[in-house]
């Protein structure tokens, strides 16, 4: 297998060296497992910073912490607003890890906190029309438009 045999022999002083054999040891497309999930989440969000902005070091963690409690507090109301109008149960729902200990964790949980909070709040904006920031729910898209400020925590303050 790529091993070409000398042809040297007799006919000229050449050396000829057997091809070294390269082992392809390729482990890529066996599908998508949660570890390429988790590293390209890593990737997303070591992109995201900015490598010249130091200074946002310390307000990036405290924004992390900041949108993982805004994820927790839409995963509730999502929860909350779809029972009271009887949809079923998804896995933008808060997790449970001790009601069902089993349970893998869903890809959505698997999301760096960003993408998370902007599913979240993309759904309770285009499913009810609620913005967690305004802390409610709008009549029409138009007052929606008119009153929320935008998508953004920092649009609110
Ligand atoms: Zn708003």
């Amino acid at each position: 297998m790529g091993f070409k045999k000398g042809s040297s022999l007799g006919l000229s002083n050449g050396i000829t060296e057997p091809l070294p054999i390269v082992l392809k040891n390729d482990k890529k497309g066996l599908g998508k497992s949660k570890d390429h999930i988790k590293s390209y989440n890593q990737e997303m969000s070591q992109t995201e910073i900015d490598p010249s902005q130091f200074r946002s070091n310390i307000s990036t963690r405290l924004e992390i912490k900041q949108i993982k409690s805004d994820v927790r507090n839409a995963r509730n109301i999502i929860e909350q607003m779809d029972m009271a109008n009887n949809k079923p149960q998804n896995e933008l729902w808060p997790t449970r890890i001790d009601q069902n200990e089993d349970l893998e964790e869903s890809e959505f949980d698997l999301l760096i906190p960003e993408m998370q909070l902007k599913q979240t709040m993309l759904y309770l904006r285009s499913v009810y029309r609620y913005c967690i920031y305004c802390g409610c729910s709008f009549d029409t898209e138009e007052d929606m438009e008119n009153d929320c400020p935008g998508e953004a925590r920092e649009d609110h303050e």
